[in-house]
């Protein structure tokens, strides 16, 4: 997935394209649009060092179609009465669909060809980004866009609560859960925003006693560019741009397609890891698997 900063800057450039009606409703619910933008990646960060139930929902959701979570989202939102919290949540949720749709394939497959970790692929998208954007990568609060109430878990809980996730039912989570995911989300993005070495050398040695540095260090932005990356990122670029207009069409057409008017858009055929794993049985390569 590309990470924090990459997909709350795409759903801002996904925003200022929308359609007014779409537009509008994400603009009147900015907390969940934010939230959603997040994605299923929320649940990532309750209790990183040692998941367990509530990260595993993380990565059943992106291994699902992203029509799975689009036609229960239609559910939830018409059970709702199409509120705009409802419909804000979602429509960020589907920006998060279209850049990890987008992007992951490539992340994966670098992963593979490259020896680069995951996570620091992700990290070196967002280094490059705050960048562009003036900002300093190692200081930037990434995160200061969410601000949940107490109300949002409950409206992100029923997206989450009742949607198939191809296990053996056993996914879910508590209302008191969901809340704490939220909190660490956030908590976890300060923690990791680290300009000092002091504080770097407690994180990493805290990874490495859990044994998942090589996993996780790419949290932390590191000073310099990482000539590891150079190759990729152009390549992610050039998908974040792709994206945006179909992140727009996905929202444009999200309503239509809900109520029966229109076929979901095929993009939803994937999942958010862009298929890779069928792709690359497709494409003969059995060795190699993804850091
Ligand atoms: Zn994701």
């Amino acid at each position: 997935m590309p990470s924090t900063y990459a997909h709350e800057r795409f759903g801002c450039d996904v925003l200022r394209r929308l359609p007014e009606r779409e537009r509008a409703a994400a603009e009147q619910a900015p907390g969940l649009f934010h939230l959603g933008l997040q994605g299923p990646d929320l649940f990532f960060y309750y209790k990183p060092l040692n998941p367990g139930q509530v990260s595993r929902i993380g990565n059943a959701v992106h291994q699902r179609p992203g029509l799975d979570f689009a036609v229960h989202a239609a559910q939830v939102a018409a059970e709702h009465d199409w509120a705009l919290p409802y419909l804000a949540y979602t429509y960020g949720s589907i920006c998060h669909f279209a850049l990890d749709r987008a992007c992951h394939f490539d992340v994966f497959d670098y992963t593979r060809t490259h020896g680069a970790a995951h996570s620091v692929i992700e990290g070196e998208l967002d280094r490059a980004l705050l960048l562009e954007d003036g900002k300093d990568p190692v200081r930037a609060d990434l995160v200061e866009n969410l601000h949940p109430d107490p109300e949002d878990a409950q409206v992100i809980a029923a997206f989450y609560s009742g949607m198939n996730l191809g296990g053996s039912g056993e996914d879910g989570f508590t209302m008191k859960q969901m809340k704490a995911a939220i909190r660490s989300f956030i908590r976890f993005n300060h923690i990791l925003t680290a300009p000092g070495k002091g504080k770097r050398f407690i994180i990493f040695s805290g990874m490495k006693a859990a044994g998942k540095y090589e996993e996780l260090r790419g949290h932390v932005i590191g000073y310099e560019e990482d000539p590891a990356c150079r190759e990729v990122l152009p390549v992610l670029r050039r998908h974040y741009e792709e994206a945006i207009p179909e992140a727009v069409r996905l929202i444009r057409d999200f309503r239509d397609s809900a109520e029966g008017r229109i076929a979901w858009d095929p993009l939803y055929e994937m999942n958010y890891e862009s298929d890779y794993r069928r792709r690359w049985a497709e494409a003969g390569i059995t060795s190699g698997e993804e850091k």
